[in-house]
């Protein structure tokens, strides 16, 4: 057997302060009445920094500075100067790529190698492409002239800290709006290290404003009289609740929820390139993926052989140090998302499914789990209707394309899916009848910032992305 030697990337381009705080117009204030707490690497238990915790004199602080913002500097401001601030937070991001990914990694403990190739270029390309339209929302479609919404309270989770961060903060400042964004209370600290972007880039004070905190901190600022417009990703549960929030006031909403994604695999799939695509849908960033393709369908023809290769290339997989260059899975991001991720599997082995995984040795500190999958499920299981988020997949087979739609379907999400099949036919027919906002054929986590992303059903409502994602910024 092939052994890897250890390929550390160095830690030394963070430099961590022991203590932060809120970014509050433009510059880093104490809490007034809120609080702090530790943020840890999840791989080690160590921690890394003190965090504030905003509480409601917090997050007002921050709607008013956003609002003078808005009001006398940024809503005023040609799009053609507010492009020039975001293609140098663009730039800024390119050149401090490396100590965001390292400091990604350490603070979520997904893979150097996820962090640094697919996070941080999607990153900058999601500040490069939305500095683009700054200038030209004339002609986005939306008529002449089109108006931002004004304040913009954004929530993120803590699976993509910084790609979530760049979905909300790119289209809405493009827009002409200004924001208060409050990060995963698990990963707050490269949305810190954003901030000081923020000011190397001179952005003008109160335009982005970070409030840390855990969920008051949150609801605290949905609640808040003067924003205009919320933007949240997180579970669907507390989507519904920040629904219930505003409903029956003016104020916009997106809401990116949970998924239970499909993928199909057909028995005229190229096998070899279906197995790497599973592999992907669902072991990429430990499965924290609200697009994972988590149900595995199987046309029953090959099942057998789908999953002989799937296992082989399961045994493969290298879970460890996030840092380390050649490691495919990382840690899981908390002891409550551990937690979870294990009361569901067994769930899944007290409901009758068969679990396996590869022999895999797990670090003894942080928080670990293996790559698993559950064969002889049925849709009545919960690990067929819940949302898992984590490295664990569940394989169902079908017969017949009808089959596959029905069961694909049979989900109260909606958010992507998958289809593996040599006939571009089958693929239309599928993406026709497939209840998802995005449909990839034969390839999966596929990511644009020029391609809207979304969800139906309980994964939620609003675009983000593209052209669209504009719309959910802009008073049309
Ligand atoms: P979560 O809903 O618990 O937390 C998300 C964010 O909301 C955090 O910042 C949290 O502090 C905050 N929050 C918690 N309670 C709140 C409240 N009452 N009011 C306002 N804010 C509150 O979700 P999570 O565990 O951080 O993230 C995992 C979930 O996010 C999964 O369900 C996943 O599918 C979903 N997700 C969806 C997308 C998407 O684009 N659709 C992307 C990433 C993650």
């Amino acid at each position: 057997m092939f052994e890897y030697a250890p390929a550390p990337e160095s830690r030394s381009v963070v430099r961590l302060q022991p203590a932060y705080g809120l970014f509050v117009g433009g510059e880093f204030v104490d809490p007034t009445d809120g609080d702090s707490f530790t943020s840890i690497n999840p791989a080690s238990e160590e921690v890394l920094a003190e965090v504030a915790a905003g509480g409601v004199g917090d997050v007002d602080r921050a709607v008013r500075a956003a609002r003078t913002a808005y009001d006398r500097v940024w809503g005023p401001m040609p799009g053609r100067d507010r492009a020039k601030y975001l293609f140098r937070i663009a730039r800024l991001i390119q050149e401090r790529s490396r100590e965001l990914a390292v400091l990604e990694s350490l603070d979520n403990g997904k893979p150097i190698k996820e962090s640094r190739d697919v996070d941080l270029p999607l990153v900058a390309a999601h500040f490069f492409y939305y500095a683009g339209w700054a200038d030209k929302l004339d002609h986005a479609g939306f008529g002449p002239g089109p108006r931002p919404l004004g304040v913009a309270a954004q929530i993120i989770p803590w699976n993509f800290p910084l790609l979530m961060l760049a979905w909300k903060i790119a289209p809405a400042l493009a827009t002409g709006n200004t924001v208060v964004l409050k990060p995963a209370e698990t990963t707050s600290l490269t949305a810190l290290l954003f901030a000081e972007i923020c000011q190397q880039a001179d952005l003008p004070a109160g335009v982005v404003n970070i409030v840390t905190g855990a969920g008051d901190t949150g609801r605290a600022l949905v609640e808040h009289h003067d924003v205009d417009k919320v933007a949240f990703t997180g579970s669907t549960e507390v989507g519904k609740a920040i629904a219930r929030a505003v409903a029956g006031t003016d104020t916009k909403l997106t809401l990116e929820l949970g998924g239970k994604a499909a993928n199909i695999v057909f028995d005229d799939a190229p096998v070899d390139q279906a197995v790497e695509g599973i592999v992907n849908g669902i072991f990429f960033n430990q499965g924290h993926v609200c697009c994972a393709g988590s149900r595995l369908l199987l046309q029953e023809s090959v099942a057998d052989q789908v999953l002989a290769s799937l296992k082989r290339r399961m045994a493969q997989l290298r879970v460890g140090d996030p840092l380390d260059k050649n490691t495919d899975i990382g840690a899981i991001n908390s002891a409550a998302q551990l937690a979870r991720i294990r009361e569901l599997a067994d769930a899944g082995t007290a409901e009758g499914a068969q679990r396996w995984s590869p022999p895999c040795e797990l670090p003894d500190r942080g928080f670990w789990f293996a790559p698993t999958i559950f064969t002889g499920v049925t849709q009545a299981h919960r690990i067929a209707r819940e949302e898992i988020f984590g490295p664990v997949l569940s394989v169902l087979t079908f017969r017949t394309p009808a089959e596959a739609v029905e069961k694909a379907n049979n989900t109260p999400y909606g958010l992507s899916a998958g289809v593996w099949t040599e006939k571009g036919s089958r693929m239309l027919w599928l993406a026709d009848r497939l209840r998802a906002g995005v449909v990839w054929a034969n390839t999966f986590n596929k990511f644009d910032p020029t391609s809207p992303f979304g969800g139906y059903q309980e994964s939620g409502y609003g675009r983000e992305g593209g052209r669209h994602g504009l719309e959910a910024y802009l008073n049309v």
